[in-house]
């Protein structure tokens, strides 16, 4: 009978396979631009069927468009534990100047114990970390009790249209499972001799507001003739500048700010404007975390106006991005607006939804197997663990309408460098101990929700 030390020893002895992986991936170029045809993620998908294949592993490849391919393993548990779901995406942002780059970015190189090219970062090094994980179980001959679930898809990097959320709508069947991990939280943060990590529970959404100011052209030699729709966006303009949203101490964050910043006082929807005011000269960064999680954010970020320079504007156009917290729908922010537009004459406004908030709980014993996983993981039992609420987004929405809690967690190494990883940047590159680290953490957590049933 394997145990999880034995586990854990597979993974350590495949550590040349998990590299050999990654760099694989990371030769393929599966880059999305956005615009169709892009992406081209079905080799990625192709490579890791074969993979699976040859290891005995069901798997299938589902394109959601020409070259848009998915890829989803599964090992089928006997059904006596809840099933869990390993979530990457096979899709990379382009390269802009490939000059740029020391090493060549769709190389794989090794160099200085990372692993260098487009993707590695984000995502494929956690990817091959994931895949790796169900091989190195499968050859073990463990049964399991929960199933596991390899889900790797298209076009994360253009909002998933063409990949989780096509699996979604399309076939649910292949992404049935209870849990899930993805990527968006992990990075190891040292506090006070303590390694603190977060694992992310939700994601604010995004929605686009464009507002149409309506007015009346004329030539702009009489500018009195007209009714000049610049100027009546003045109006418009300063109460959005002005809006004061609605502070929110809501998410779990917020009841673990202890472990997240040695935050000790209660904090309440009153007193968390004066938290962050007194953290802002110490820890910029993290009072402006707190700032985005405890509220929606609504900033103008375009406007256009007028056609010609002699002639006075008919009409202004202001584009207005939006930061919503879980809870708040698209139905929340038309009364936010109506309050804010309340009086003013010829404005209309259009809304449009680029990602939908969304959550999973905190209250789950998923969380204390990926807790314990993490400590199996890194051979330690001291870490500290608290409730993340990303301004980002992942695939992870997509995924929680199924009614499948997931979480973006991929554990760093406390000794690694993050600023060393150049996501959609130059120079991209991921570190060997992390991806190991990774491929660890993946094996550990399966190994207790799926093969001990621990939840
Ligand atoms: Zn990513």
């Amino acid at each position: 009978m394997s145990t999880l030390a034995d586990a854990l020893a597979a993974v350590d002895a495949a550590r040349d396979e998990i590299i050999a992986l990654t760099q694989a991936l990371v030769r393929v170029p599966s880059i999305n631009t956005g615009y169709m045809p892009t992406g081209d993620e079905t080799p990625a998908a192709e490579l890791l069927r074969d993979l699976y294949a040859r290891e005995g592993i069901d798997s299938e490849v589902v394109e959601s468009a020409q070259g848009r391919g998915n890829v989803v393993a599964r090992i089928k548990g006997d059904g006596s534990a809840l099933s869990l779901m390993l979530m990457g995406h096979l899709d990379v942002v382009p390269v802009e100047d490939p000059d740029q780059w020391t090493y060549p970015p769709f190389g794989g190189e090794v160099h200085d114990g990372r692993i260098h090219g487009r993707g590695s970062a984000d995502m494929k090094g956690m990817v091959a970390a994931e895949a790796m994980a169900a091989i190195i179980l499968k050859r073990l001959g463990v049964s399991f009790k929960g199933d596991l679930v390899v889900a790797s898809a298209a076009d994360e990097e253009s909002g998933g249209k063409y990949g989780f959320e096509w699996l979604a709508a399309n076939r649910p069947d292949l992404l049935r499972s209870s849990v899930a991990v993805n990527e968006g939280g992990g990075r190891a943060m040292k506090r006070d001799g303590k390694v603190v990590y977060a694992i992310n529970t939700g994601e604010k959404g995004r929605l686009e507001i464009r507002i149409r100011v309506k007015g009346r052209g004329y030539h702009a030699s009489a500018p009195w003739m007209a009714d000049n729709a610049i100027y009546k966006a003045i109006p418009v303009l300063e109460r959005i500048a002005a809006y004061k949203p609605e502070v929110s101490v809501d998410a779990d964050l917020f009841k673990h700010l202890d472990a997240a910043l040695g935050i000790t006082e209660e904090v309440t929807n009153d007193n968390i404007d004066d938290i962050i005011g007194r953290l802002f000269p110490v820890k910029p960064q993290a009072a402006s975390w707190l700032r985005s999680a405890s509220r929606m954010t609504m900033v103008a970020s375009m406007i256009s106006a007028g056609v010609k320079s002699n002639s006075v504007a008919e009409t202004a156009l202001i584009t207005c991005d939006v930061r919503t917290l879980p809870w708040q729908d698209e139905a929340y922010v038309a009364r936010q607006l109506d309050q804010i537009l309340d009086g003013l004459a010829d404005v209309s406004y259009e809304i449009v939804t680029t990602a939908i908030p969304s959550a999973s709980t905190w209250d789950h014993p998923f969380l204390d197997s990926m807790q314990s996983a993490t400590g199996d993981a890194l051979g330690r039992d001291d870490l500290e663990f608290f409730p993340g609420l990303t301004t980002g987004f992942t695939d992870s929405r997509l995924v929680r309408h199924l009614g499948i809690q997931a979480y973006g967690f991929g554990p760093s190494h406390p000794d690694s460098d993050p600023s060393l990883d150049g996501a959609h940047n130059i120079n991209e590159s991921t570190s060997i101990e992390d991806l190991m680290l990774n491929t660890r953490f993946m094996v550990a957590l399966a190994w207790r929700v799926a093969v001990e049933g621990a939840g």
